[in-house]
């Protein structure tokens, strides 16, 4: 698997950086795993092909893992011209939480006649799926249910194992999460301060031995987060970052 982090921020673009976007290469498939409301300018810039994508999977409902949805789906009708399925997964209520953006952000755009076929899937963590030729299992992560149920996945593919949080406070959900993972993409808000629904990096670090994936990157980092810039001995995520695993 080949992930390319194409936005690493936080919902306020803390640093510049892109709202929640993950684009994920598994042999010849390729899914979007979050797509943010910059994420249509993330994608332009860095010249993906948005037809080539066949699945968009999200974490939940928040518009800097969601809010780019609306505008994909417009440039496939319209600019990108698709024609090739596009499935689009989520948290149990994607498709009414999808036709909900549309018409929110482009009025009447919820009854276009759609030029592609679209399909949904929910996924729950006791209802795992194969999308794109992954292997994606949910785990319940704790953020903020009027935008959820709330997941991070764990993505199998050809023997590699990727592991994303998604949004959520420490949650014991972490540790199966990332178990025996090649990588896992994790929130880290703050620094040290106790959110109810965002991880801190003190938070993390005294439980960074119960995470055995082999690498541990971090994301969605705000001001608290982004003003320290000492070495860690986790990674840090950037926008264009690839994880070749
Ligand atoms: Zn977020
Ligand atoms: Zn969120």
């Amino acid at each position: 698997m080949i992930i390319t982090i194409l936005g690493s921020g936080d919902a306020f673009g803390t640093g510049g950086r892109f709202n929640t976007c993950l684009h994920v290469e598994a042999g010849a498939e390729r899914l979007l795993l979050d797509c943010g409301s910059s994420s249509m300018v993330a994608l332009n810039r860095a010249v993906v092909d948005r037809n080539g994508i066949s699945t968009l999977l999200f974490t939940h409902f928040h518009g800097d893992h969601f809010g780019g949805l609306p505008a994909f789906l417009l440039d496939a009708q319209f600019v990108s011209r698709r024609k090739e399925p596009l499935t689009i997964a989520g948290p149990v209520g994607i498709e009414h939480r999808t036709r909900h953006a549309l018409e929110t952000d482009f009025p009447g755009g919820s009854t276009n006649r759609w030029r592609f076929p679209i399909s949904y899937v929910e996924i729950a963590p006791e209802a795992p799926a194969t999308l794109a030729g992954i292997e994606v299992t949910a785990f319940p992560m704790v953020h903020d249910e009027r935008a959820g149920p709330c997941q991070g996945y764990r993505l199998t593919a050809g023997g590699t194992i990727f592991a994303y949080s998604g949004d959520t406070a420490w949650t014991e959900a972490l540790i199966p999460l990332a178990a025996g993972a090649d990588a896992l993409l994790v929130e880290c808000y703050a620094w040290n301060a106790k959110l109810a629904n965002h991880l801190d990096y003190e938070t993390l670090a005294q439980n960074r031995d119960r995470l055995s994936a082999a690498r541990i990157v971090l994301t969605h980092m705000g001001v608290s987060m982004l003003a320290h810039d000492e070495p860690l001995p986790e990674e840090r995520a950037f926008d264009g970052m690839v994880l070749a695993l």
